[in-house]
C-alpha cells in the first residue's frame, strides 16, 4: 500500500488526533499544524487538536483566527490537560519537527510512551524514522506546508480538487510556505511556484496574508532592529556576522518572541558576508540562528558548535552557560573563536 493509502487508512481508523510541532513554532510550525487540524476536523469529522510545546507569538496568533475554540493547546500553558489529551489520542502527528526531542522534554516523553501510531511530515535532515510509524520526509521541499499541501491533496477524499479543503487550512499552508521561503526568497522550487499558483487560483487572499505577516508588528521591533544593526552586530574576519540580544537589551525594547523573526537573514546582505548568527539569551543558555550563503553550511556550523541543526542553509541550536560558556557575555569570544576554528580565520 503506498503511504498515501496507509495515511487514509490511518485516518478512517482513528478519532482523537493530536498534531504537535517544533518548540519556539514558527509560521511553518503553526501554518501546517492549523492547516491539518483544520482538514481533520472539517474534512474527517474528527476531533483534532494541536499541540504546541510553547505559546504562539502574537505576530502569528492571526494563523488561528479561524479556527474552532480549543484548536490550539499550548503544553507550557495547560501541561495536564495537554498531557491527558496525547494519551487518549489515537493517533499522533509530528509536523515540521524531524523528532520528538524538537518539542520539549515533558513532550518527548509522553509521544515515545505512546501507542499511537505516529506520522511524520518534515522537511528537516536526518528525521528520526524509527520513531514513526509513516514518513512523509522530503529535504528539497521549501516546507512542511509544501509536503503537507502535497499529501492533502492526494488524499482520496479531496482527489486534487482544493474546493474540498477548507479555505482556513489553504491559508495557513500559503502563510507557513512563505515564512518559511522567507517571503519567497530561499528554498523556492518548481513545485513552490506551482502550490502558491493553485492557492491564489482557489481563491486564497495572498495580500491579507502579507498584511498580517509583515504589517503588524509594533514599533519596537524596527527600533530594536535598528539598535541591533548599528551597534550590536559585529563580522569576523572569516566574513560571520553575530548579532547578540541580550536580557538588558530585550528589557529596554520590551522584546517579546517572534519580533526578531528574519533579523538573521539580514547581514547577508553584505558581500563578505557567508554566515550569519543571531543569539537570543533565554534562562541558562542563548537559542541560536544561523543562516548561511551557498557553499557554507549552516546545518554543520550549528551541530558542530551549537547542539543543533536543521537545513543546509538555515539551522539552529543552543548555547549553554555555564556549560559551554562561563556566562553570557563570554558568547561573542566564543563566537569569535568558533569561527576560526571553522574557516581558519
Ligand atoms: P530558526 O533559526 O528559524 O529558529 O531555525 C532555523 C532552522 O533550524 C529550523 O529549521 C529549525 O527547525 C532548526 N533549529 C532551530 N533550533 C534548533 C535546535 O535547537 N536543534 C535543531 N536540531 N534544529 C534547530
Ligand atoms: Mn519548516
Amino acid at each position: 500500500m503506498d503511504k498515501i493509502n496507509q495515511l487514509d487508512s490511518l485516518l478512517c481508523g482513528a478519532g482523537r488526533v493530536s498534531v504537535t510541532v517544533h518548540t519556539h513554532p514558527d509560521g511553518d510550525a503553526i501554518g501546517s499544524g492549523l492547516a491539518l487540524t483544520g482538514y481533520l476536523k472539517e474534512c474527517r469529522g474528527l476531533d483534532a487538536v494541536l499541540i504546541v510545546p510553547d505559546e504562539v507569538p502574537e505576530s502569528l496568533r492571526f494563523i488561528g483566527r479561524d479556527s474552532a475554540e480549543g484548536e490550539i493547546m499550548a503544553f507550557s500553558q495547560s501541561p495536564t490537560l495537554a498531557t491527558e489529551r496525547i494519551k487518549t489520542s489515537d493517533l499522533l502527528f509530528c509536523l515540521d519537527c524531524a523528532s520528538f526531542s524538537r518539542t520539549c522534554p515533558e513532550m518527548e516523553a509522553e509521544l515515545k510512551d505512546s501507542k499511537a501510531p505516529k506520522v511524520l511530515v518534515d522537511h528537516h535532515l536526518d528525521p528520526d524514522i524509527e520513531a514513526f510509524d509513516l514518513v512523509f520526509s522530503q529535504a528539497v521541499v521549501s516546507s512542511t506546508c509544501e509536503l503537507l499541501y502535497r499529501i492533502l491533496k492526494s488524499l482520496p477524499d479531496v482527489g486534487g480538487d482544493l474546493a474540498k479543503i477548507p479555505m482556513r487550512s489553504l491559508e495557513a499552508l500559503l502563510t507557513g510556505m512563505t515564512t518559511d521561503t522567507n517571503n519567497f526568497s530561499n528554498s523556492v522550487f518548481p513545485g513552490t511556484l506551482e502550490m502558491a499558483s493553485e492557492l491564489i487560483a482557489a481563491g486564497v487572499d495572498r495580500d491579507r496574508i502579507l498584511s498580517d505577516l509583515y504589517n503588524q508588528y509594533r514599533e519596537n521591533r524596527l527600533r530594536l532592529m535598528g539598535f541591533l544593526l548599528q551597534e550590536n552586530m559585529e563580522i569576523t574576519p572569516s566574513g560571520v556576522a553575530m548579532m547578540i540580544l541580550d536580557k538588558e537589551t530585550q528589557d529596554r525594547f520590551d522584546f517579546r518572541q517572534g519580533e526578531t523573526e528574519g533579523f538573521v537573514n539580514i547581514p547577508l546582505a553584505v558581500s563578505k558576508v557567508k554566515m550569519s548568527v543571531f543569539l537570543t539569551e533565554e534562562e541558562g543558555k542563548f537559542r541560536v540562528s544561523v543562516r548561511s550563503k551557498r557553499g557554507v553550511s549552516a546545518n554543520q556550523f550549528a551541530s558542530k558548535y551549537f547542539h543543533g541543526g536543521g537545513h543546509e542553509m538555515a539551522s539552529g541550536g543552543k548555547l549553554f552557560f555555564p556549560q559551554d560558556i562561563p556566562s553570557p557575555s563570554d558568547a561573542k569570544a566564543y563566537i569569535l573563536n568558533v569561527t576560526k576554528d571553522y574557516f581558519g580565520i
